[in-house]
């Protein structure tokens, strides 16, 4: 008969059960961190990847609104026109391959994930 880990104390086996739990945590406050979210998209019957801005908590990885103090100023550009000031968006292309190197990437199913997975980070 193997005793080994009824000897360990029981505080120790009560850590280890809330380690693994971790990420579930609510309290705490989130600390977010602003990345690029891929997700696949149906575009005229294709499967396409589009890519956009958002924050995600480095604690326990919920996914959040875009930052305010964004490092991607090119996000809105103000475009004047001969009918008024309008505001066009960068394009999904264009905000990967900008900024993919500078922020995380994280890979979700942005309709059903409300979190992404920490150890999914792609560091290219
Ligand atoms: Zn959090």
């Amino acid at each position: 008969m193997n005793n080994a880990y009824d000897e360990i104390p029981k505080y120790l086996k009560q850590k280890e059960s809330n380690v693994s739990k971790a990420h579930k945590k609510s309290k705490h406050k989130h600390q977010y961190a602003e990345c690029l979210i891929r997700y696949k998209c149906k575009w005229h019957e294709k499967d396409e990847i589009s890519t956009c801005l958002r924050s995600y908590c480095v604690i326990c990885g919920k996914i959040h609104d875009r930052m305010k103090n964004s490092i991607v100023k090119d996000y809105k550009i103000k475009v004047v026109t001969l009918h008024g000031t309008v505001y066009q968006f960068i394009s999904d292309d264009d905000l990967y391959e900008k900024y993919h190197d500078r922020l995380p990437v994280f890979f979700v199913d942005i309709w059903n994930d409300n979190y992404v997975n920490l150890n999914d980070e792609n560091t290219n």
